[in-house]
């Protein structure tokens, strides 16, 4: 196995202290299998390039080169960790890739994805997209028995697992459905062995996961955009409780005995999916300009133009302009170049991030009543200082209408907000929150307007997050919200 690791900081040596920090992380996951020939590690690092939207702390590639994983992964962005050079050391027939951004373990090189590990069936390398709910409790039982981690993340358990169980089966896919039955919480997982590419999404589908074709070969991703990006063809969702095989001989589907319950995160159609992907059979756009309108439905304001805040509002308030007839604009401008607010891995980087982050154009602001149109309010910390911009640049009033319901419940299952104390609206009422980032009238879509939206078609979803009800049974010791 090579493993090439580029930046080694001082800490990368000294740092493996391990904390008990549960990582909350947002990610991306692509997984492709040639049977023509392609530049796996090109097309996996374009695909990255479209999944980048869903985390950009770390990125990570392992290719099997007949039957070798090779692999690198760093911090950073996909066009900061690969280059050509690097790139052209991937060579293979196979691949899976990984971005991610995570809140609690940030900066830690252990936790970088993909794992690869050699075992007595060989090498495995698994990415994972969502949270596993009762990884502590798993986690201590393997190490009663004398294992060892490297690691806070899901990730390795699930490896960790895998390879126990792997021991005893007779494929990596019954080793894969015996830790189904022990694991609980969100997975989306793609896993390199030395023959095979295999998907697997949780019994719930909280997190998403895709099927495309490119040529004879095929591909699975967490959106559709990262197939479009490569030129492929979406075929299909992986079912809630599926493990998708995929080898030379094609794609065989695997329905585990788990219960299917269809419960997709519904913040990936608010906020974290990117508009041009379909997530279970739902255009991501159409959701979000949908949501604009019927919250210009159930919220009408008299006001001069409508702006979103980009990107996550941008598509509801063209919705919200076309149901109320107020005139859209390009109110705010964001910097393409700085990341999500939420990547700085500290408060006081987070307000500076910001502020670079957002600026306003005064021209069309100035003098005029703005109704300004966002996916959702989380701390409340972005959402004050813009509209403090807003006013400052001239604007006579500033409404703002939030095309999702408030965020009231802490995520166990992959956004990152572990604790319900950062949520501005966890304990206060929309007119203190109203208050409290300056604006001069606030309101929420209901969730059953939410529902009436192109999202209502999909199929169930966990709705944790703005009525406490989660699709799983939260661990007493994950459930920081009742413990504090
Ligand atoms: P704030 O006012 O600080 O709560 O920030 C609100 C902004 O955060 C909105 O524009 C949302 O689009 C964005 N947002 C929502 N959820 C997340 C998340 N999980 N990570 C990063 N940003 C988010």
């Amino acid at each position: 196995m090579i493993i090439m690791d580029r930046k080694y900081s001082f800490s990368d040596v000294y740092n493996t202290g391990i904390d008990d920090d549960k990582l909350h992380e947002e990610c991306g996951v692509f997984a492709l299998f040639s049977r023509d020939n392609h530049d796996v590690s090109g097309l996996t690092y374009y695909s990255l390039y479209a999944l980048q939207h869903r985390g950009q702390e770390s990125v990570g590639i392992a290719v099997n080169d007949n039957g070798t994983i090779v692999y690198h992964k760093d911090m950073g962005l996909a066009s900061e960790v690969f280059d050509n050079v690097m790139l052209e050391h991937l060579k293979g027939q196979m691949a899976i890739g990984h971005v991610r951004y995570s809140a609690s373990g940030a900066g830690k090189r252990e936790n970088l994805q993909p794992v690869v590990v050699k075992y007595k069936r060989g090498q495995l390398a698994l990415a994972h997209n969502g949270s596993i709910v009762n990884a502590a409790e798993l986690r201590s039982k393997l190490e009663e028995n004398g294992a060892i981690f490297q690691s806070t993340s899901d990730t390795e358990l699930m490896v960790n697992l895998i390879s126990r169980y792997r021991v005893t089966s007779s494929s990596t896919e019954e080793a894969i459905q015996k830790m189904m039955n022990d694991i609980q919480g969100s997975y989306a997982i793609v896993v390199l062995t030395t023959n095979k590419v295999i998907g697997i999404r949780d019994p719930h589908g909280i997190r998403p996961l895709c099927i495309g074709k490119l040529d004879n070969s095929f591909i699975l991703a967490s959106e559709s955009c990262a197939i479009d990006a490569i030129g492929g063809e979406f075929v299909r969702n992986v079912n809630p409780g599926e493990i998708v095989v995929i080898s030379r001989d094609g794609l065989q589907s695997i329905q585990t005995e788990v219960p299917v319950e269809s419960k997709l995160c519904i913040f990936e159609y608010i906020y974290f999916a990117r508009p041009d992907s379909v997530i279970d059979g739902v255009s991501v756009h159409r959701a979000r300009i949908e949501a604009g309108r019927r919250l210009a439905i159930e919220h009408p304001v008299d006001a001069d133009l409508v702006i979103g805040v980009p990107d996550g509002g941008t598509d509801a308030a063209i919705g919200f302009s076309r149901e109320s007839g107020i005139p859209f604009g390009y109110g705010l401008l964001k910097n393409k170049y700085v990341g999500r607010t939420f990547i700085q891995p500290n408060q006081a980087l987070r307000e500076v991030g910001a502020k670079i982050k957002y600026n306003v154009i005064r021209d069309e602001i100035e003098g005029k009543r703005i109704v300004m149109i966002d996916d959702s309010i989380v701390r409340g910390t972005t959402t004050r200082r813009i509209v403090q911009m807003l006013k400052n640049a001239g604007a006579k009033e500033v409404h703002l209408r939030i095309s999702s319901p408030p965020f009231r419940y802490p995520c166990y299952f992959g956004v990152d907000v572990s604790s319900g104390k950062e949520l501005v609206a966890a304990e206060r009422s929309v007119s203190e929150i109203n208050e409290m980032i300056g604006t001069d009238s606030l309101a929420y879509l209901s969730l059953e307007g939410l529902l009436k939206t192109p999202i209502g078609s999909a199929f169930g979803f966990c709705t944790g997050c703005f009525n406490g009800k989660y699709p799983i049974e939260i661990p007493k010791n994950e459930n920081e919200f009742d413990n504090k």
